[in-house]
């Protein structure tokens, strides 16, 4: 099945879809993004992937694309075109076209690309054997909230995290807290069991699995602080894990080569993973 884009009101053979090379995505990364986890041909956790793309749009003053309702229909035909019942859709909404200037266009309308991604099952050896992580500074904005398309720094981490043999690169503010990892969200279990993550404020990204996964920790019945972590926390851990719609939840069982805990997954983190798949299972989202 040949791959199929949407850009702008068409449905375009993959290798032929594009957009002006005025584009403000283009020029000026000016654009947001989601990621959305399809299952069994549906979309995981739709609404709160939408929330966060209002939400982006909102805070950089974009006007949304499309209405709600008609978005929705342009996920689904996308995933349908494309045939995906396994992976993942990618939608991107820029300022639009418009000459070159830093300043907001008085007209230009809001571009808006859509993707769709089939994936096989990620290597179970992940999860049942844990991933490294390395430690680097973070370089980023103060809107880390904004799920923008700028993304260099966390293209320079997650390359920097690949040439060291680690899974993914912990960013750590000047405080020498973890905020959190190139394209995923940080946590820790402490000695006496609390879930710790850093709190949804400007430096981080709201995951929608950090999102779910808070849910499911609560109803599990387990301590959750949201509060920021050091990296020596993180190394003097009981259990480290990372969330994201593409990682799901995965043990973090090495931070910058030293073992966490006893260098093993943890059994607070197999569990919720186990919850949080079994959310993604059940579709309730
Ligand atoms: N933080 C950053 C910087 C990310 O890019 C991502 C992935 N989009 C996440 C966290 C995790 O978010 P989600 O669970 O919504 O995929």
């Amino acid at each position: 099945m040949p791959r199929i884009a949407y850009v702008d009101g068409a449905y375009l053979p993959h290798a032929q879809a594009a957009v002006h090379i005025e584009d403000r995505g283009f020029q000026f990364a000016d654009g947001v993004y989601e990621v959305i986890a399809v299952r069994g041909g549906r979309l995981i956790d739709e609404a709160l992937h939408l929330a966060r793309l209002a939400r982006s749009l909102g805070e950089l003053r974009i006007a949304p694309p499309l209405g709600e309702a008609a978005l929705k229909i342009v996920l689904r035909e996308t995933i349908r075109r494309n045939g995906v019942a396994r992976g993942s859709l990618y939608v991107q909404v820029t300022r639009g076209t418009a000459p070159r200037d830093h300043a907001f266009p008085l007209v230009a309308e809001p571009t808006l690309v859509v993707t769709a991604r089939r994936a096989r099952p990620a290597d179970p050896r992940l999860a049942e054997e844990g991933v490294a992580v390395v430690t680097i500074a973070d370089i980023r904005w103060r809107r880390c909230d904004i799920k923008s398309v700028s993304l260099l720094p966390n293209v320079l981490g997650k390359q920097e995290a690949r040439e060291t043999g680690a899974f993914e690169a912990w960013q750590v503010d000047a405080a020498g807290r973890v905020t959190e990892g190139t394209s995923s969200n940080a946590w820790i279990v402490t000695a006496d069991g609390a879930v710790v993550t850093h709190p949804a404020d400007h430096a981080i990204l709201n995951g929608v699995t950090r999102l779910a996964l808070i849910d499911l920790i609560r109803r599990e019945g387990c301590q959750l602080d949201e509060r920021a972590f050091t990296v020596a926390d993180a190394k003097a851990a009981r259990e480290a894990f990372l969330t994201s719609t593409t990682a799901d939840v995965l043990p973090v069982v090495r931070i910058d080569g030293s073992p966490v805990g006893n260098g093993h997954p943890g059994l607070l983190t197999q569990k919720l993973r186990a919850a949080y798949l079994a959310h993604v299972a059940a579709g309730d989202a």
